[in-house]
Formats: structure tokens, sequence, C-alpha cells
């Protein structure tokens, strides 16, 4: 059993898992944290209940698993850089923390990176050792398994920042500080943009809705609204093209996608599938794109699957 931790960006979901199983999930809000370790003693206690429950303790674990935004050292458990979440969990010592704490290994891994190990050992990327996973939601989080190995590279950001793939030159400005970034063309954050300044905005019905997200775009699409048709195909397009792109990059076997925009699966995954039969290269056209299996869950399985090893 492993207590995990998925620092996200609103929310910190925390939980067991065994096996790439669920077994309790909990979360608390992110915002209202103080220091990075005072989080992670909060944290602490609300596991401990958890393992009590269960008449466990942290000492009955192989260790703590955590999944965090940001650029992640996994080989020396450290966060390297963040883009405005978590800021000063750069640099914290988390090894150090886990062993005088709880006496336990801490093993860490970007939030995507993570989803994809996740996927890898006990889900939609079971059996299959070249994968790219891309995650759509707030931002856009990218990884990628070559040859039964993750992508990670000297800087530790390999495969990672695909969400900052520039699409668009001299487009909207990113987070991250470059233009025309994929996240600034279609994402979560930039979704309120697209829709306030789209011409059509005035005819549409969701002017009238406060704050829409992806899904009320594709209902207010499929009611025959022309703006929402717009935002929808519009993002639609520039997630497929980017897939295209990650293939012809990495030359996967499987693409996985998952993200909490992913709420009508079958049908987005039917025109990225589209997409990449019109523009992918030869035999490329035909790789895998499928969805992910533990959309909900991918920090928490995935900070578990760090021990993957030790589970078996
Ligand atoms: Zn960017």
């Amino acid at each position: 059993m492993i207590p995990v931790i998925d620092l996200g960006g609103t929310r910190t979901k925390f939980g067991l898992v065994d096996h790439g199983v669920v077994l309790e999930a909990s979360s608390c809000d992110a915002a209202s944290r103080g220091s990075i370790r005072d989080h992670l003693e909060e944290i602490s206690d609300l596991l401990s209940g958890l393992l009590k429950g269960r008449e466990k303790s942290f000492s009955d674990c192989a260790g703590i698993g955590i999944s965090c935004t940001g650029i992640v050292d996994g080989v020396n458990a450290r966060v390297l850089t963040t883009n405005g979440k978590y800021d000063d969990a750069v640099g914290f010592d988390f090894a150090a923390w886990g062993k005088q704490r709880h006496g336990l290994e801490v093993r860490i891994e970007n939030d995507a990176r993570a989803a994809l190990i996740g996927e890898w050992r006990y889900g939609a990327g079971k059996g299959c050792d070249d994968l790219v996973m891309v995650t759509l939601g707030t931002g856009i989080g990218t990884a990628a398994i070559i040859n039964g190995r993750p992508l990670v590279g000297p800087a530790f950001a390999g495969g990672n920042l695909g969400g900052h793939m520039i699409v668009h030159s001299n487009g909207r400005p990113c987070t991250c500080g470059a233009r025309g970034c994929l996240e600034t063309e279609a994402s979560g954050w930039v979704l309120p943009t697209l829709i306030a300044e789209h011409p059509k905005l005035d005819a549409s019905s969701l002017k009238a809705l406060s704050k829409p997200g992806f899904k009320e775009v594709m209902d207010c699409a499929d009611a025959g609204d022309s703006c929402a048709r717009e935002i929808l195909e519009h993002c639609l397009r520039y997630w497929g093209e980017a897939i295209v792109s990650f293939v012809h990059l990495l030359g996967p076997a499987r693409v996985i996608v998952g993200g909490g925009l992913m709420n009508s699966p079958d049908r987005m995954l039917a025109s990225f599938r589209g997409t990449l039969c019109k523009h992918g290269w030869g035999a490329l056209k035909a790789v895998e794109i499928i969805g992910a299996e533990h959309p909900d869950n991918a920090g928490l399985i995935g900070a578990a699957a760090l021990f993957h090893d030790r589970e078996h």
C-alpha cells in the first residue's frame, strides 16, 4: 500500500493506492496552504487518519509517492522549476522530509509523467513500451515512454513541455514567457479568452452563461450555436495537430489522452484519429489514440506507480 499525494493546481489530492487500485482518496484546498512543509504536514495527518482506518500506519508502507506540477528531478526527489504554483517546493528536500518524518523513501515525479507511468503500469498503456500521453486540462501536460523507459533527459524535462510547443508564431503571450504556445491556443486556462474574443459571442448562448467551460462549449455547439462550434473546432484542431506533431517527433505505438477536458472522449478521440489519419506520415497514420483508463485519479495512481518495483 502506498500513501500518495497529488500536488495539483487548485486542489491537493491524497489517498492510499494498492497495485493500481485507489483504496481511499480525498482532497483539500491547495490555495489556503502555508509553506510546502506545512502543507505536507497537514496532508500527513490526513493520510495517517486514512491509514488508521485500515489499522495501518506509515511504517507498513513501501514509501510515499508524490505527483507535482512543474519540472521534477525524480532521481533526487526535487522540484526544479514551477510556473506560478507550489513555487516554494523548488529546492525543498522531499527525500529528507520523508525520511525524518516517516522513515520512508519519497519518490516524486512531474504530474504528466507520473500519470503516464500509472497508465503504463495499470491502465491504457499496459503491455506497450512506446507511449505518448497528453493530458488536456487547465494546462496541457505531456510525457513519453520510449523503449520501455520514461523519457527524462539531463534537464528532467524530456517530453513534459508539449503544452509549450510553439504552434502560432507571435501568438498570444503564454504564462511561460513565450508566445503562441499550444496552451495559449487551446487549453482550459485560455478558454475564457477564446470565448470573450470570439466575434460571434453576442449572438451566442455562451454569453449568458457564467464561466462556461469546455463541456458547455460542446453542449452549445451540439445545439447549433455557431460561436461554440467554431471554438470547439478550433480546440480540436490544435490538439489533433499537436498529437500529429508528438507522433512525428517520438514515433510511439500508442497515444493516451486524458485530463479534465476529455468530457466526451469518444467524439474527441475520433476527431484526433481523423487528424492523424489525414496528416500522419506513412505507417504513423495508424498509431493508436485511446483514452486514459484512470482520468480522475491519474496523479494518485501515477504517484503510487513510482513504487511499482517494490510492489511485485
Ligand atoms: Zn508557454
